[in-house]
């Protein structure tokens, strides 16, 4: 029985046209070589599996070939690539940086580059990982570094370059390679399938892409050990399954449970996952994925070039992106990105979701800023027509301002003595919205509004019964004692509380007197100036 090769080295790419997602570099260094401007050293730099080592290797090879092709790329027949290609070449050496890493190991290196080469045209050495060679190693590179022997070239490869010394550094010429497109991954794996002759749904190959990140290498393996997984055809399902991952349907129905306010869902889910023993903070990551997607879809419709979703996906997407508001999505994004530090760090990961997935769902009901905005609009619009105000200062209670009731209030906070209240100079006006804004006049020194500032009676009032003056007849107590109506800020308005009308004293009233109090307040000011 052959060993078997994984998936990344049986795939690996032996000439510049099969390094995907890096075409930038691939044309660099083939120029490099047709028109004989070879540097000393180069660095590549980039994340894991992005192909690094690879270019290297292919760029080796097409240096050393006896005979490249008209367009630079090695021949992958001769001895040199073979010996290359085999790692058994005496004129590349692969220097793994990270278990070579002191002063001795580059000693042997200083000594060897004298020596001509054995049958190429060039001796490389290829130091891979080279961020891990100790400081006293890097010195004593220097000085080859900067004038090797004519044959010799480096080709470092690393994933830190920060922690490479800037005298190396500028000694090399430095290519930052790509993360791989999800989309060229998934053609990757497409053709490995083929290859092999396994079946699978394009959408499992998406789920496969997109875990590996952009490495290809991640999705070489993961698609490997899928493929061990499987006896039959993957579908998304399985291979879902199998990297221990939710479908993305279970995002598209959190979606719809959000809409309708199924705060229960929230708990349902993280259950489902926690059972089934799934990654919590992979979900997060998912979920914050989700959201990324569901704004792309709504800023530049399912069409657009830079998403890697299937087609089914884009028709979810836009069905889902249709329940949320641009603004809602931008903050549920914000969050998620800190929820997924804390996530990481918290003592219960399960409770962190739940509270993740509970405040998504609530956001639905939040009132929009625009809405609001439009009507301190409105308010500023209506107070500009009114006549201009006068200052009369007289003690009276921030309740009774606000209620527009003088008799049947309780008595006024102790901090509040004595208070400026605007009077208009004309006979009150009498129309609703104005009627809101005389009212909510008084301004107390605390910005922050008491519930009495904003007109709810609280149990604790109701509870202070033998405070009230003596003078409150029965009835009028009766109907000031009544159970207070629960102002739930983040309930979902219809259009109808929208309307500023005071006799509903609807409780979204509330926020817009505050609004229209702080309003007053800027026209004040502007009034005495
Ligand atoms: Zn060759």
């Amino acid at each position: 029985m052959p060993d078997y090769q994984v998936l990344a080295r049986k795939y690996r790419p032996q000439r510049f046209s099969d390094v995907i997602g890096q075409s930038a570099i691939v044309t660099t260094l083939k120029n490099a070589i047709k028109f004989n401007r070879l540097a000393h050293a180069y660095l590549f730099c980039g994340s894991r599996g992005t192909g690094k080592t690879t270019l290297a290797r292919v760029f080796a090879k097409a240096l050393n070939c006896q005979q490249p092709t008209a367009d630079g790329e090695p021949c992958n027949t001769c001895s040199s690539c073979k010996e290359i290609a085999a790692g058994t070449s005496l004129d590349v050496l692969e220097i793994d940086g990270a278990s070579h890493r002191g002063i001795d190991d580059i000693r042997q290196i200083n000594e060897t580059v004298a020596y001509s080469t054995a049958s190429g045209k060039y001796k490389i050495y290829i130091i891979d990982e080279v961020h891990m060679l100790t400081k006293e190693a890097f010195n004593a590179l220097l000085k080859t570094l900067e004038e090797p022997p004519p044959k010799v070239k480096f080709f470092f490869a690393t994933t830190e370059p920060h922690k490479v010394l800037p005298t190396i550094l500028s000694r090399c010429q430095r290519f930052n390679l790509n993360r791989i497109p999800t989309v060229d991954i998934i053609e990757k794996l497409q053709k490995i399938a083929t290859d092999l002759g396994v079946s699978i749904q394009s959408e499992a190959l998406h789920l496969i892409a997109h875990r590996a990140d952009g490495g290809l290498r991640d999705a070489e393996s993961l698609f490997d050990q899928i493929i061990s997984f499987h006896e039959g055809a993957m579908t998304t399902e399985s291979v879902a399954g199998a990297l221990g991952i939710m479908p993305r349907d279970i995002l598209f129905t959190f979606d719809r449970a959000g809409k309708d306010g199924n705060l229960a869902f929230a708990f349902e889910i993280t259950q489902q996952l926690f059972s089934q023993g799934k990654d919590l903070i992979h979900f997060m990551e998912s979920l914050t994925d989700h959201f990324r997607s569901i704004l792309m879809v709504k800023l530049a419709g399912k069409t657009a070039s830079f998403l890697s979703l299937t087609e089914k996906e884009r028709e979810q997407y836009e069905a889902s992106a249709k329940l949320y508001r641009q603004e809602q999505c931008v903050e549920i994004l914000d969050f998620l990105i800190e929820a997924q530090n804390q996530i990481k760090y918290s003592s219960s990961a399960r409770i962190t979701l739940e509270a993740v997935l509970l405040r998504i769902i609530r956001s639905h009901q939040r009132i929009p800023i625009e809405l609001l905005v439009k009507k301190l609009a409105e308010l500023e619009q209506q107070v500009a027509t009114l006549p201009k105000p006068m200052v009369v200062s007289t003690p009276i209670s921030s309740a009774s301002a606000i209620n527009g009731t003088t008799n049947t209030t309780p008595p006024p906070p102790p901090q509040v003595k004595q208070q400026e209240v605007i009077m208009p100079v004309s006979t009150p006006a009498t129309t609703a919205p104005a009627a809101v804004l005389m009212t909510a006049v008084s301004m107390t020194e605390d910005p922050t509004p008491s519930n009495s500032d904003l007109g709810i009676k609280t149990k604790k009032a109701s509870k202070s019964k033998e405070k009230l003056p003596p003078a409150v007849s029965a009835t009028e107590q009766a109907a000031l004692l009544k159970e207070p109506v629960a102002v739930e800020l983040g309930a979902r308005p219809t259009e109808e509380v929208y309307k500023i009308d005071i006799k509903t004293q609807s409780r979204y009233d509330t926020i817009l007197q505050f609004t229209a109090v702080e309003l007053e307040g800027v026209i004040q000011k502007k009034s005495f100036r």
